[in-house]
């Protein structure tokens, strides 16, 4: 699931945004000011940030500045009430990928987080899409189909299959897949790869048992072939 922190400090404001963005599948966190914000930006790492300019205390363009420093890959899309051409250009020359002016629509703020997204996807190397059988999965929008209709995958699937994807054909080792997907947060054991192995084939291969993708490499971990 890609992850969201909002920093926003109205709370109808910001509970909207949460509702809305939930809604279309995304992680979202909240911080109700510029100090919070920055330390969870930081800390837990989303995948964007959507930033308020007017904040109490440390106000977004101090945020922004600072993050632009400790975070560099971080995108930044800047929540802006003012509208004024130099607000907008002051938010862009301290490192925001992008700005949204309030009032905004849901539509067109979604519309650009996945712009934004699918930039950094680029920047990074890891894919937007994958293709493979009878699969096919965007993962900037966490849609999934098999022969055209919808498969439904957890948000951890599409992790791993973004994590194989950016690694065709290459050997994974069940730790270096715990370390990049499960990440520090859970404490899970090798088990738990193979568990969502097992389950992820049920999915995606056209029989299970008999694996065509996602191959084991036994005493090591997996290989993905697409
Ligand atoms: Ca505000």
């Amino acid at each position: 699931m890609q992850r969201i922190l909002i920093v926003e400090d109205e709370p109808d404001l910001a509970r909207g945004l949460q509702f809305n963005l939930e809604a279309r599948g995304f992680g979202v966190l909240l911080a109700a000011d510029g100090e919070d914000g920055f330390r969870k930006a930081v800390q837990d790492r989303p995948d964007l940030v959507l930033l308020d300019v007017m904040l109490p205390g440390r106000d977004g363009y101090d945020v922004c500045r600072a993050l632009r420093k400790a975070a560099p890959h971080l995108p930044i899309v800047m929540l802006t009430a003012k509208g004024q051409e130099e607000d907008i250009v002051l938010g862009l020359k301290l490192g925001a990928d992008d700005y949204v002016r309030k009032p905004f629509g849901v539509a067109e703020l979604v519309a650009r987080i996945e712009t934004v997204l699918r930039r950094a996807a680029a920047a990074s190397g890891l894919p937007e899409r994958l293709e493979f059988g009878r699969v096919a999965i965007d993962f900037v929008r966490h849609e999934a189909r098999k022969d055209g209709r919808p498969l439904d995958l957890t948000p951890k699937e599409f992790e791993i299959l973004r994590y194989f994807a950016a690694r065709r054909g290459t050997v994974v080792s069940r730790d270096a897949l715990l370390n990049e997907v499960w990440g520090y947060t859970s404490a899970p054991n090798t088990r738990t790869v193979d568990t969502h192995l097992v389950k992820l084939r049920q999915k995606v291969e056209p029989t299970p048992h008999a694996p065509r993708h996602l191959l084991t490499v036994h005493g090591i971990g997996y290989k993905f072939v697409g």
